[in-house]
């Protein structure tokens, strides 16, 4: 495990071994005041700007994901709040996909035809800062799903016969507690026609140390289950976050990474290609490399799409086919996938969200 480094020295002190590498310890100590951060890492942003974004966006890192930051600015630019995310244009949204539309039932998205989502909560380890559900930061709602909500997501999905997959999102699903997450994911599997289940997790890259034995033997009891995830960045590729994903695999779980495109981040052939080998080597799939939608609080990150199609093309010249994403543009409208070569005039896939 990654020990902590000065930064996490100054913030919580001398840390246990034990302590860092309990995900209950990473959990329950996640900063949430922007103040604390040593002034070098908030670079040149002014403190007063910077309280009023976290106003609007609250902040919240794990010590984990903290102490990645210290080489890699990529990685600062995804967790720490910047003066940008107050900019506001007619072209952003804060539901930019307007999935409020697609819920029959509150926190149940059901959009196309075959799949539907559910979001289990609004609770992440790391507050994302290009996260396109930031929305619900703003209404500093730490709610999961009740009983009642879920019984009614559970008939819903049992009367609608042409669900073959129910995807776990969030907020994060593994921020539940085992019991609560086995008990969803037993329910789910007891309607007949649900096949596959799916949850879409940043836990791996985040705060590893949250896949544990008993999480694994959970997944593995509700197999056939996919794990997806979010690296967007070699750098997140840690010893720590390999063994989480080997562990995941080695439960009989596949992982998919679906990595969003952002500038400064990974806006770049070479930091592309260094993330998808990075990616095969540990065994997760390059599956999605997703257009940063016109999120509001979060326009900063948006790559030219003739940029992202450039980097997509070299990848497809430069690099193996097994470490290919398709690069997707998500859609309000789209109710299927379009395939479009690679050598499409058009800059990339327009398909669905999840
Ligand atoms: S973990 Fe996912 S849902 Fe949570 S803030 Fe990050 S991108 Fe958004």
């Amino acid at each position: 495990m990654t020990l902590p480094n000065d930064v996490i020295e100054e913030i919580w002190g001398t840390v246990s071994q034990k302590d860092w590498e309990s995900w209950h310890w990473q959990f329950s100590h996640r900063l949430s005041d922007v103040t604390r951060l040593p002034r070098r890492i908030w670079q040149n942003e002014d403190a007063e700007t910077i309280a009023g974004v976290v106003k609007h966006y609250p902040f919240l890192v794990t010590p984990y994901y903290l102490s990645l930051c210290g080489n890699a600015a990529p990685v600062m630019a995804q967790c720490i709040p910047r003066k940008e995310e107050l900019d506001n244009h007619d072209s952003l949204s804060p539901d930019p996909l307007q999935e409020e539309r697609f819920m029959p039932v509150a926190g149940l998205i059901h959009r196309y035809d075959d799949r539907c989502l559910i979001l289990t909560n609004h609770i992440c380890a790391v507050h994302c800062r290009h996260c396109n559900r930031k929305r619900f930061w703003a209404r500093q709602t730490t709610a999961s799903l009740t009983e009642n909500r879920l019984k009614q997501m559970i008939d819903y999905i049992g009367r609608q016969k042409g669900i073959r997959e129910v995807i776990l999102s969030g907020g994060d699903p593994l921020a539940m507690p085992d019991g609560k997450l086995d008990a969803l994911l037993g329910a789910l599997r007891s309607i007949s026609h649900v096949e596959i289940l799916r949850i879409g997790t940043r836990m791996p890259v985040v705060m590893p140390m949250r896949i544990t034995k008993s999480l694994c033997r959970i997944l593995k009891r509700h197999r056939p289950l996919w794990l997806n995830t979010q690296f967007n960045h070699h750098a997140e590729i840690t010893a720590d976050a390999a063994k989480a994903c080997e562990m995941v695999l080695a439960s009989g779980v596949p992982i998919s990474n679906q990595s969003v495109l952002l500038k400064k981040v990974n806006d770049s052939f070479t930091v592309m290609r260094d993330l998808v080998y990075g990616l095969q080597r540990i065994g997760v799939r390059p599956y999605y490399l997703f257009q940063c939608e016109p999120v509001l609080g979060a326009g900063h990150f948006q790559v030219d799409i003739q940029q992202g199609k450039h980097i997509m093309e070299e990848i497809w010249r430069k690099c193996s086919g097994l470490c290919q994403p398709a690069y997707i543009l998500d859609s309000v409208h789209g109710k299927e996938k379009i395939p479009f070569p690679h050598n499409s005039p058009l800059p990339c896939y327009e398909t669905s969200c999840y």
